[in-house]
Parts: structure tokens; sequence; C-alpha cells
């Protein structure tokens, strides 16, 4: 963490190690806790043998303690006995039990939580959203099913924002029911971390819009049905100021979807096509020329609360590592165990930065540039930490054996599962995806530099029109 100036008391400094630590934890208390809205700032646990330092778990109020009991309940009442996490469950297993999972959330009112009861949620607060994250997560079930990331997080919640009320009553009832599934058509092959640059040409014909273009690294787009998608739609005016954000079905002649292979051997992502594809009119969502606007508010969503629970899901990833490292004998080894603090280390960073967000959005902030920081943080510590499962597993690391998941790049691998060979293979492939979706690692940095630091902006040539900017 970044000290915050020279009164702040240091580790070494001049106070007695009683006041030292007291005065710490105080500092800390008034920087990550501020007394507002319902959240509390608590402390559990006992001082470290010799030492004034005590760990920091925060509390939540009354009613929130009692709402975690509730969804804790509704855990031990639907999971099977013995459960261990999703991770646990063999490829076949896994997709029935998520498929089942998904309905029971349905059912039981829990699929889109952070939804108001208007378009079919049940209407949370924030932090009972919070709440059922972070039991969700320690649970090791997922909150959703596999598509509704860009079914209900990101074009569901876009559409509560910015849709017509046909489009709500439309569409948002056909997300929950599974009828339509979504997936991302942001990304082209001249348009990624530069997304404004985009080119699929969309044109009005009558009452219907004509799509024709490419996207690429389209998630899911195999099991999608429908495709939400940035087109260009007034090549003249300046990159940012036309672009449209348009819903279009993709079971139609025009859209042709292309499996890539990635370099797990899997095929996630896609390349997907529009030849004269179409879409009505009443499809599109916010303003013609004015979806640069409604596509941040989306890739805001797409941040959500994850920050604030992301640390559990990597403290339980590092502790099956751990328990690795003990059966194979390698903790006797001075160099794996300081890695291994190191890896400790940074997760407890990530608690405290989820600490941070958790404050700041049960505040009412949307994510800001302080999320580059999360997101930069979490996905560079998982290149590293994955390539030293394949330093502890040795020679094994060239041997693909036993279950896997399949590296489809959330962050961790799931919950639960196995210690095998095949699964960190994969998961090490996987986590070099972490630094380039949602934003690569340079472009973290650069929000970082200029909207935190307040370094000076990158230089621009791209203010004219789009047609005639370089490509
Ligand atoms: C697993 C995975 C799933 C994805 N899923 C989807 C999806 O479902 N839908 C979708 O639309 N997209 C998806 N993407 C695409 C993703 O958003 C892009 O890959 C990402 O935005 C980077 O764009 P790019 O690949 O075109 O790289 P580029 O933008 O071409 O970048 C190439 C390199 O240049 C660097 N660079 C670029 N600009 C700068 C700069 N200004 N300063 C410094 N360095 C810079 C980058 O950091 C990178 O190292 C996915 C990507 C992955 C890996």
């Amino acid at each position: 963490m970044r000290p915050e100036g020279p009164s702040e008391p240091r580790q070494g400094g001049g106070a007695g190690p009683g006041q030292r630590g007291v005065a710490t934890r105080s500092n800390l208390i008034a920087r990550l806790w501020p007394a507002r809205g319902s959240f509390r700032p608590g402390f559990s646990g006992s001082p470290v043998a010799g030492s004034t330092v005590m760990a920091m778990y925060p509390k939540h109020t009354e009613e929130a303690e009692a709402y975690r009991e509730k969804i804790q309940a509704f855990l031990a009442e639907h999971l099977p006995a013995h459960w261990q996490g999703v991770g646990a469950l063999s490829g076949h297993d896994r997709a029935r039990f998520t498929a089942e999972w998904r309905d029971i959330l349905r059912d039981n009112n829990l699929l889109a939580a952070s939804w108001p009861i208007e378009y079919g949620g049940p209407g949370l607060s924030d932090l009972e959203n919070v709440i059922i994250v972070e039991e969700f997560s320690k649970a090791g079930v997922p909150t959703a099913g596999p598509n509704d990331g860009f079914g209900i997080s990101m074009v569901g919640n876009t559409i509560i924002e910015w849709g017509t009320e046909d489009q709500k009553k439309y569409f948002l009832p056909r997300i929950l029911s599974g009828e339509d599934i979504w997936c991302q058509g942001y990304s082209e092959p001249n348009a990624g971390s530069d997304l404004a640059n985009l080119g699929t040409k969309a044109e009005l014909d009558g009452d219907v819009w004509i799509l024709n273009g490419q996207k690429i690294w389209t998630s899911a787009g195999q099991a999608a049905n429908w495709i939400f998608v940035l087109g260009r739609t007034a090549p003249d005016a300046a990159k940012h100021a036309g672009i449209t954000f348009f819903l279009c079905p993709m079971d139609q002649p025009g859209v042709e979807v292309r499996p890539i292979r990635n370099i797990s051997g899997h095929d996630h992502f896609n390349e997907v096509f529009f030849s004269d594809a179409r879409t009505p009119k009443e499809n599109v969502v916010g303003e013609v020329n004015s979806g640069w606007a409604v596509a941040m508010t989306l890739l805001g969503y797409e941040r959500g609360v994850g920050a604030s629970v992301n640390h559990l899901r990597h403290e339980e990833e590092l502790g099956r590592l751990m328990a690795m490292a003990k059966v194979r004998g390698r903790t006797s080894d001075p160099k794996i165990r300081q890695r291994l603090a190191w890896c400790h280390s940074k997760v407890e960073i990530m608690r405290f930065m989820g600490m941070q967000a958790l404050t700041s959005f049960l505040s009412g902030n949307a994510p800001g540039a302080g999320s580059s920081t999360s997101k930069l943080n979490w996905s560079e510590y998982h290149k590293v930490m994955t390539e030293l499962s394949l330093d502890i597993l040795g020679a094994d690391a060239m041997i693909r054996d036993g279950d896997a998941e399949d590296g489809a790049g959330n962050g961790t691998s799931s919950p639960g599962t196995p210690n095998s060979n095949n699964m960190w293979i994969n998961n090490s492939l996987a986590a070099r995806a972490g630094t380039i979706y949602a934003g690569t690692s340079e472009v973290q940095r650069n929000i970082i530099g200029e909207r935190i630091l307040g370094l000076p902006k990158e230089p621009r040539s791209d203010a004219g029109p789009w047609k005639d900017a370089l490509k």
C-alpha cells in the first residue's frame, strides 16, 4: 500500500512496539472503513504472539449478518452432502450441475440478484448482493449460469439502465428464462485496446439495420443466440461519436461463428462475421451514434462487485498450491518457500484492495479507475503464481495427466479443482489471458498513470473523422 506521508507510523519507526501497532491499525480503520452507509468496521482474531498485530476482518451490520445466515442456510439446503466446490466435479457432471444450479437460483429468485423487483430480480440491497457473492465464493458455487455474465451482468443491466420499456419487457424475462443466451461483440481485428477504432459497418435500410464486418475473441459465441454489437454508423464523425449499440439475433444466415483454438487446445472464443446481417431498428440501445456511452456503461457492469471478493478465490487456489507443495515435499526448498510467501503476501494485498473496493461500492460509487489497480494486481500475480505451480510439479509439468478444468481464463481455477498436472498446466496457460481480457496490463497502467497519478496523457492523433484516422 502507498505510504500516506511522514506522519504515518511505519515499521521500525520511533514509537514503541505497542504504540506502533495500535496507531497503524487505527490509520487503517480510518482509511479503509470510513463510517458511512450500513457498513461497519470491525476486527476479529487474536494478536499474533509477541506483537500487537491483529488480523482485520470486516463485520457488517446485524441485519446483514442475519441475511448471511439465510444465504448459508440456502446453500446448506441445496448443495449435496460433502460438497467440495464445483471444480471437484469432472467435465460432464460439472456442466450438468451448473445448468441445474442455474434453475435452482432462478426458482429461488436469486439468479439476477442485483435486479430490481419490477424486472424479475429480488430487489436486494447492495450489501445483500455482496453477501451472496461472498458466501457463494466461499462455498465454491457460481452465482449464475455459464453465459449469464454476458446476459444478466452486462447486457441485462445495460438494458435496465438504457433500454426502452419495450426492450426491457421483451429481453429481460428471456434472459432470466435462459431462452436468450448472449455474447459480446466488441473487439475486432483492428479494435481491441483501442476499441473506438471499430469498423463493423451498420446502415439503416427502412426499418432494419444491416451489419457488415467482423468481430473477434467472442467468448462463448458458439453457445449464444444473441450478440450485443458495437457498429460504426457515422464514419464521418470523430471515432467515439459515430458508434451505435445494437442487439442482434445470431440465428440468421448473415451471422457466421468460427471457433478459434486457444493455447490450451480449447475453443472458447470465436470470430463472428456479419454479412448483411439484419436487426430491427427497435434493437438499438440508447441513441444512434451515442453508443459509446452505452458501451462504457456495460464495461462498468463487467467489473461489478468482483474486485471486493476476488481474494476469496485466490486464497482458496493458493491453499491448493500450498497443499500440493507439501505433498510433493517441496516446502523444504527455501526458494519455493520464498515464492509461496510472496504469493501469500500478494493475496493479502488483494484482500485489502477488496476492502477498499467494497467500501467504495457500498458508498454507491462506480468502479472507476481504481479497479485498474485491482485488475493489474490479480492478473499479473496469477501468471507468477501459476508459473510457480509448474516449478513445483517439476518434470511432471510436461505430462498432461488427471482431471482438469479447460482453462477458460476466469481468473482462477474453480474452487475444489483437483491438484492434477493437467489442471495446473491449463491454469497456467489460461493465466496468460488474464492480462489481456477486460483491458491489457499496459492499458491498465496507462489508466493508473493518467487518471490516478495525474501523469500527462498519451499524445493522440485521432481527433478527426474516424474514416480519415490511421487504421
Ligand atoms: C480470453 C479472452 C476472452 C475475450 N473475450 C472477448 C469477448 O467475449 N468479446 C470481445 O469483444 N472481446 C473479447 N476479448 C478481447 C479483448 O478485449 C482484447 O483482446 C483486448 O482488449 C486487447 O485487444 P487486442 O487483443 O486487440 O490487443 P491490442 O489492443 O492490439 O494490443 C496489443 C499489445 O499492444 C499493447 N497496447 C495497445 N495499446 C497500447 C497503449 N496505448 N499503450 C501501451 N500498450 C498498448 C497491448 O497492451 C498489447 O500488449 C477477449 C480476450 C481474451 C484474451
